[in-house]
This record gives C-alpha cells, structure tokens and sequence, in this order.
C-alpha cells in the first residue's frame, strides 16, 4: 500500500511523520473522508471545498490548489490499484517546536490515504442501530464551529466513549439547549407521517456531505424534507430515525435512549433512500 506524504508515495511502513508536527502534538490540522464507489469518487469537490473552507477558518494554508489535490487523490486511488476505496485527507499544520503557535510551522503537511473498504456489516442495516443521548454537549458555533472538520475531534470522541459505556452502538449528541445535533460522526433524520426532518446545521452539526446528497435525493423521490430544530422527544415518537455519513452511507436507528422506534426494524422511507442512494454514488462523482 502507497501513502501520498508531503511530495512522495511511500509504503505504508515508512509513511510516518515527526513527533513535532502540530497535528500530533495539538491536533492542529484539517482532514476529509472520501469514499470511492467503482472508481467514482463520491462528491469530490464537496469534500475539496469543505476541506479548504475548514483550513481558512483556522488559517492554514494548504500548499497545493485544488486541481493539484485532486490529481494526487486520483493518483493515489491508481498506485493502489484500488475500485473501492476509502480516502482520508490529512492536512496538518506541519512540523514546529513544543509551542502552539502555529508560527513555527514552517509548512502545512499533506498526507492521503487510500484504502481497499471495509463495509460496516451488512447484518447492521437490517437490524438497525441503537442510540442513546450523552450528557457530552456539541461544542458551541461561536467557539468552535462544527464545520471545521479539524484534527481535534476530542468533543466527538467523548461522545463517542459515552455511547460505548452505555452500551448503544451510536451517541445522540444534543446542543447547550438540548436540541439535537448530529452522532459522533454522522447526521441525524427523523421520519413523521413522511415527512423527513434534520436539524439545521447552525444547531451545532456539521453540514454532512452524505445529509445534503440525502435531502437532494429525498427531494427529487417526492419526500417532504424540512431542516427544523427537534428534541430528544421527537426523536421517541419519530416513525423512523436514520443516521448518514461517508462512512455508514444511510443506517437506520430502532431504538433510542430505550424506546423502540417505530416497529423496531428500519422503516420503509430509510430503505428506500439507502437503495436510492447505492444507486447514485456510482454516478455522481468524479471518474
Ligand atoms: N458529523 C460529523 C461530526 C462528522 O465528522 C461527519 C463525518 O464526516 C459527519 C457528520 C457526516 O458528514 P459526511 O456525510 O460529510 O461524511
């Protein structure tokens, strides 16, 4: 396996980076997930965009354009002759001494990772997950905003250590208000009478790829979508609830904090979307 660091394709067992780099030391850096589905690549210039969006908000110049990366993703993709894949795009803030300021970096570092998926087991979807609410609170917008896919995911991995102690397969995080967010790395949706719900993203998610293709896709299927706030109890009496993300793609949860949704099993309106949706990613990206 071929790791794209800095200039160069290394092998996998040589592609490391110093322990003064500031993405190790402070988790200063920016990073995307990409999936590649029969040699798409899933909504590419989302994830540019995004990616570059979050460098500027933090002030981290990444050294190649957009074309260039984009070249390095595809060429990476071919060195490990790879159909399939998952693409992680790591720009960290590079090399620099025991201080924080980012000053002594003298160069952002970029490395891309492609590898062979591994999909989450097929068993899950028909089952279904379940969630539980954690006392952990997305961090506020004003402070940090969630649409900064930054190296420093320590707010989502407490969530995430939250719904492992409880015993659910997935956190339910909500905001300082109490209204529902997003999970530890996906977005939420609700189903009532139909109508499919997400919370806006200004409550505190971040503005998932997989949730807009998902509210397009359900939009041009004749679904009603609204982005309006909802609470925990919404949630309880919702019909059908699903998660979405480059990573799960559309799973359904059956069950939240206890209570069972719905008839328990994955209602109509999230399998239709979820095969909807196996058939778009294999158009809609770059070849
Ligand atoms: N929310 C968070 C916090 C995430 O890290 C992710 C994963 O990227 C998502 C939601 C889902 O976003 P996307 O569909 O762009 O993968």
């Amino acid at each position: 396996q071929w790791i794209y660091l800095d200039h160069a394709f290394v092998r996998k067992e040589e592609a490391v980076v110093s322990v003064y780099d500031h993405g190790f030391l402070y988790g200063d850096g920016v990073f995307e997930g990409i999936r590649v589905y029969s040699g798409n690549i899933f909504k590419l210039d989302e994830h540019l965009k995004r990616l570059y969006q979050s460098a500027q908000s933090i002030m981290l110049e990444i050294p190649y354009t957009k074309e260039e990366l984009q070249q390095i993703i595809i060429e990476t993709i071919r060195k490990n002759e790879l159909d399939t894949a998952y693409i992680r795009l790591v720009v960290s803030r590079g090399q620099g001494n025991l201080g924080l300021d980012p000053a002594s970096c003298a160069r952002p570092r970029l490395v891309v990772i492609a590898e062979a998926l591994s999909l989450f087991p097929k068993e899950l979807y028909q089952r279904g997950l379940s969630l539980g609410s954690v006392a952990t609170r997305r961090n506020r917008p004003d402070v940090l905003s969630p649409q900064v896919k930054s190296l420093n995911y320590l707010n989502n991995i407490l969530v995430k250590l939250e719904a492992n102690q409880a015993g659910v397969d997935e956190a339910l995080m909500l905001n300082d208000q109490g209204y529902v967010t997003e999970g530890s790395a996906d977005n939420i949706f609700i189903v009532k009478n139909k109508k499919i719900v997400t919370p806006p993203v200004y409550l505190g998610a971040l503005e998932g790829i997989t949730r807009n293709a998902i509210i397009d896709l359900a939009r041009t299927l004749n679904y009603e979508v609204v982005e309006a706030p909802f609470t925990r109890h919404d949630v309880y009496v919702a019909d059908e609830v699903f998660l979405t993300g480059t990573a799960v793609e559309v799973i359904a949860a059956v069950q939240v904090d206890g209570r069972k949704i719905g008839e328990g099993i994955p209602g109509d309106v999230t399998n239709h979307l979820l095969a909807a949706f196996r058939e778009i990613v294999t158009r809609d990206g770059v070849p």
